[in-house]
């Protein structure tokens, strides 16, 4: 039984996400080095990310699967029209957030006593409040 590469990923939650949707759909899948980047991630460029393998059989389906996830997302970014988006990312940049984080701080508490939740673009950095998001 030949084993095929499908995906590669730079973290275990994405990887195990990716492997969940093609066991759905009754595909077999494993990952490969999933506890060595899980465990030293300094190491994930050297061993190129954890790898997710299905039977050669089964190889073209699960690609289309893995496509139709990439593209599933609705929420564009208002600066750049990148789709890759960290969802519900919390934010200490406002004046508040930065008064909480200083008050933190001083009073050895984690986490800050206020963030604002908002959404950040992978690609340009920049964060918008949800009901800006195209
Ligand atoms: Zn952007």
């Amino acid at each position: 039984m030949q084993l095929v590469t499908v995906g590669t990923y730079d973290n275990l939650i994405e990887a195990e996400l990716a492997k969940l949707q093609l066991e759905s759909a009754c595909i077999d899948a494993v990952l490969k080095d999933a506890e060595m980047v899980h465990l030293m991630p300094i190491y994930n460029l050297t061993i190129g990310g954890i790898k997710l393998l299905v039977r050669q059989v089964d190889e073209q389906k699960a690609t289309t699967i893995l496509e139709n996830l990439e593209t599933t997302s609705e929420i564009t970014c208002p600066y750049c029209d990148s789709t890759q988006i960290y969802i519900n990312y919390k934010s200490t940049k406002s004046k508040k957030g930065r008064l909480a984080v200083f008050l933190s701080f001083l009073t050895s508490t984690y986490p800050p006593l206020h963030y604002d939740v908002v959404h950040k673009c992978k690609d340009c950095g920049e964060l918008f409040k949800p009901d800006e998001a195209r």
